[in-house]
């Protein structure tokens, strides 16, 4: 019986670790590169988390408010966001 419990262990372990490095992890972070950003704020209507500002006519995410969706990834006319 404790040699099932192990197999179990190690599945779930398993499939956490594939879970962590598959493409659609949430580790994955969304940047702006500065040196692309034209300032045109686009960005900001559509992200319903508040989470960029313009600072020096540029466009910043604060990560702690991103919640990830991709809005303002398909909305920058100069693809400033990744
Ligand atoms: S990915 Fe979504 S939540 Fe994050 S900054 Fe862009 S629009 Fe806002
Ligand atoms: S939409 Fe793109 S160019 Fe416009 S402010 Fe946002 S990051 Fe900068």
């Amino acid at each position: 019986m404790r040699k099932v419990n192990n197999y179990f262990i190690l599945i779930f372990f398993l499939l956490f670790a594939y879970m962590g490095c598959s493409p659609t992890s949430d580790s994955a972070t969304i940047s702006i590169d500065r040196n692309q950003c034209i300032g045109c704020a686009k960005c900001i209507g559509v992200c319903k988390a508040d989470a960029i500002r313009i600072l020096s006519n540029k466009a910043v995410i604060d990560p702690s408010k991103c919640i990830k969706c991709g809005n303002c990834v398909e909305i920058c006319p100069v693809n400033a966001i990744y």
